[in-house]
């Protein structure tokens, strides 16, 4: 995963868009950004398909 911290996106590493912003952030890091209001994951990379579901899981466990 790859995103800036207090940033807006997270990404895969491997996406493109990700290149020149962030650094690279673990699994739960990504997943911690994901939870902050107006974080979002790149949906041009696998972000999206491979954090959603994770977070919607551990929103069901709650
Ligand atoms: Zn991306």
């Amino acid at each position: 995963m790859h995103g800036r911290r207090g940033g807006s996106v997270v990404h895969e590493s491997s996406c493109r868009r990700a290149e020149g912003s962030g650094t690279e952030l673990r699994t739960e890091e990504a997943l911690d950004a994901l939870m902050r209001p107006g974080v979002d994951a790149c949906h041009d990379c696998d972000a999206a398909i491979v954090l959603i579901p994770v977070l919607q899981l551990g929103e069901g466990h709650r």
